[in-house]
């Protein structure tokens, strides 16, 4: 009996094991939806549980952050659609940066919607290869996707107008080459609020910091975007997962009368600065070890 328990755990640690490597590149949550919801002014949340999307409305069409996976596309248009908006009036899509939990979806968002595709300068060669032209992971297939064409090129501080929404696109390059924070302003009850949609501030597992051929000036891009991250004023903090901004926390505090959970301007700072200080510990180490 002993023996067999022994075995048992053992398979049962290499099912884990296996299932821990196919989470790394797609956790369940990705997928899973999540109820799109009202923010504030035009700004809406369509995303899933793990990956967020966002709808900003206007009188000529809408504009639609992120397209995620491939198998998020019918849940995006769902949401959508559940608002009372209708996918087809999507004529611009961004994305927050050029990995494939956020991008591998826009040929298909293009193909249905004929969206115009916007992209951060240098994220452009990496959405056009379908992934293959990223620093990291373009040799490693189970990351590539779709390739999508770009119709416009930004640059740092560009604007994306649309039926009066305007949307500035600040480059904060370092986890992808083009990594792109969103602000814009919205009104609500009367009163104008600034909102921060951050790109992605992390080091992922693998990322080299110190002497990276493909990518030399990394670390100064890190350090240059946490900069620009605490320049910018910020009532309303989103991102490109909604574990930045604790989504799933702050959700069910959403009520009418309430004050609005996701005008969060302290708890934007106190996670810049977390992940500042996670990028300085990892490069202090990184240079120890490259002594
Ligand atoms: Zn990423």
């Amino acid at each position: 009996m002993r023996k067999f328990i022994s075995i048992f755990s053992l398979l049962l640690i290499l099912a884990l094991a296996t299932a821990g490597g196919a989470f790394a590149q797609s956790d369940p949550e990705w997928t899973e939806p999540f109820p799109p919801f009202h923010i504030a002014g035009n700004l809406y949340y369509v995303g899933s549980k793990g990956l967020a999307n966002y709808l900003i409305t206007t009188p000529q069409g809408n504009i639609l952050i992120n397209s995620d996976l491939e198998a998020n596309v019918p849940l995006i248009q769902a949401s959508i659609e559940k608002l009372g908006f209708k996918f087809a009036d999507t004529k611009i899509l961004l994305i927050s940066h050029a990995h494939w939990d956020h991008d591998a979806g826009s040929a298909k968002i293009k193909e249905l919607t004929g969206a115009s595709y916007i992209v951060m300068d240098a994220d452009v060669s990496v959405v056009e290869s379908g992934g293959k032209a990223d620093f990291q992971y373009g040799n490693r297939p189970e990351f590539l996707y779709p390739p999508a064409k770009v119709d416009r090129v930004l640059h740092d501080g560009d604007e994306v107008r649309l039926g009066g929404a305007v949307l500035v696109a600040h480059l904060t390059a370092g986890h992808t080459k083009g990594c792109t924070t969103w602000s814009m302003r919205v009104t609500e009850g009367g009163k104008t609020y600034n909102v921060v949609i951050v790109g992605s501030p992390n080091v992922n597992p693998g990322y080299k910091l110190v002497h990276n051929n493909s990518y030399p000036q990394i670390a100064q891009d890190y350090q240059r975007m946490f900069d620009v991250l605490k320049s910018l004023p910020c009532d309303f903090f989103l991102g490109a997962h909604g574990g930045y901004f604790g989504l799933e926390e702050k959700y069910p505090h959403l009520k009418p009368g309430a004050a609005n959970p996701f005008i969060d301007p302290d708890g934007y700072k106190k996670f810049v600065a977390e992940k500042e200080q996670e990028f300085r510990t990892e490069l202090a180490k990184q240079t120890l070890a490259a002594k």
